[in-house]
């Protein structure tokens, strides 16, 4: 039996404890209310997290004949092409529409319909342009390495040497499906002594991977607003040699996707064929301002290498596993394994983290069962360890002690 005086001490004891836990409770109930008041943190391969400025840069009307747009969209052109030093060689001709658009362009306008094309087949992207391929009805081969193996310069050269129709290259940068980076120095050199030309998809790599058009010869490269540039999407980009471009005319298989056409409109009235994505291209010019500012690409693939290394070095903390070895992890996109525990259910993980207010992505790998975690976009430190702390969280919640495969 207490005495009153004893009951009241506990009364005391434990009223501040239920009080901080409360107290504790509303604050997690709180912030996760608060960071879903706040733009989620896209931890995916794009579109990804932008700036403020980037996004306040939209709010405005222009036409697409105001002048004003017209050197914005003037100097957009001739900075993506120096970002790979290619403005001696080659000019930037920009297409409506996602990355894919900018591929499908590049594919139907410079490699002529009686041509063939070896592409190069380690994940989505490779596989994408065979399909663009087969929807133009072009010839082609593929050569096709696992998701966790790079292509084989020595057999890109073997095939090319074997197949002299083979007159063109298309090669993936890094593969976004699994987050590998693709020796394309390499591949550029083997492709150039047999004289053919490489189309590389350098969709997720420009601006944050080293490419240097003087060094590693490409007839062209396409990427997008919304990738490594930290645009918003809406317009794909191909950085194209000059003297190939001009002699596509009428390769084409599409009015709209042509872009020797759009590049002659665009060289002839400084405009836009069709109606152009005016904000996309103003918040890339922002974009861009910014992306000088933080050093260019070498500010860029520091910051996002170190995103990498922390989130890569957090996740085996908590005893996941990377698909790849760290030597062919391109800083883009890490796929881990799935944790071997049945209690972790994906998709509950999934969405602890979204209530967190952090965006991963699903494997789309064919090897293994898998996830995603994007360390690109305009992010760093704070936002990757605000990742690894939620996934802590949801880990707890789920009751999985480890991620190990
Ligand atoms: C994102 C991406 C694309 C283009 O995808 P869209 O959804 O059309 O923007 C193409 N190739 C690679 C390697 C990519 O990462």
């Amino acid at each position: 039996m207490l005495t009153p005086s004893a009951r009241s001490l506990l009364r005391v004891r434990k009223a501040p404890f239920s009080a901080r836990r409360a107290q504790t409770r509303g604050r997690v109930v709180a912030k996760r209310a608060k960071s879903k008041a706040r733009d989620p943190i896209l931890l995916t391969p794009g579109p990804l997290t932008t700036t403020a400025a980037t996004k306040a840069a939209m709010l405005h009307d222009w036409g697409s004949r105001d002048a004003n747009f017209i050197a914005i969209n003037a100097r957009v052109r001739a900075r993506l092409a120096a970002i790979v030093n290619g403005s001696a060689t080659h000019v930037t001709v920009p297409v409506q529409g996602s990355g894919t658009f900018a591929v499908e362009a590049a594919i139907g306008t410079l490699v002529p319909k009686k041509n063939k094309a070896l592409v190069l087949v380690n994940g989505a992207y490779g596989k994408r342009m065979c399909r663009i391929l087969d929807t133009m009805g072009r010839a082609y081969s593929a050569y096709e390495t696992p998701e966790d193996t790079p292509p084989d310069p020595a057999e890109v050269d073997r095939r090319l040497a074997a197949d002299p129709e083979l007159s063109h290259v298309l090669a993936v940068h890094c593969e976004t499906t699994s987050g590998i980076l693709n020796p394309v120095g390499e591949i550029a050199r083997v492709v150039k002594a047999r004289g053919r030309a490489l189309l590389l998809d350098s969709m997720s790599a420009f601006g944050a991977i080293p490419l240097d058009l003087t060094q590693t010869p490409c007839e062209a490269v396409m990427a997008s607003s919304n990738k490594n540039l930290e645009g918003v999407p809406g317009m794909g980009f191909v950085v194209v040699r000059h003297e190939a471009l001009a002699a596509a005319k009428g390769n084409a298989h599409s009015l709209s996707l042509d872009l020797h056409d759009q590049w002659q409109a665009m060289e002839a009235t400084k405009q836009w064929r069709f109606t152009p994505p005016i904000h996309v291209i103003v918040a890339l010019d922002k974009a861009l301002e910014q992306f000088d500012k933080a050093g260019g690409v070498k500010g860029r693939s520091a910051r996002y290498g170190g995103n990498c290394r922390s989130l890569v070095q957090g996740m085996r903390k908590m005893g996941f596993v990377t698909l790849l070895p760290d030597r062919l992890q391109a800083p883009i996109i890490v796929t881990f394994h799935m944790p071997k525990d049945p209690k972790f259910k994906f998709e509950r993980f999934y969405n602890s983290l979204k209530d967190q207010g952090y965006i991963i992505y699903p494997g789309k790998l064919t090897v293994a069962d898998s996830f995603r975690i994007g360390c690109i976009g305009a992010i760093g430190k704070r936002e990757i360890n605000g990742a690894l702390k939620a996934v802590r969280r949801a880990m707890k919640e789920l009751g999985v002690k480890s991620g190990a495969p």
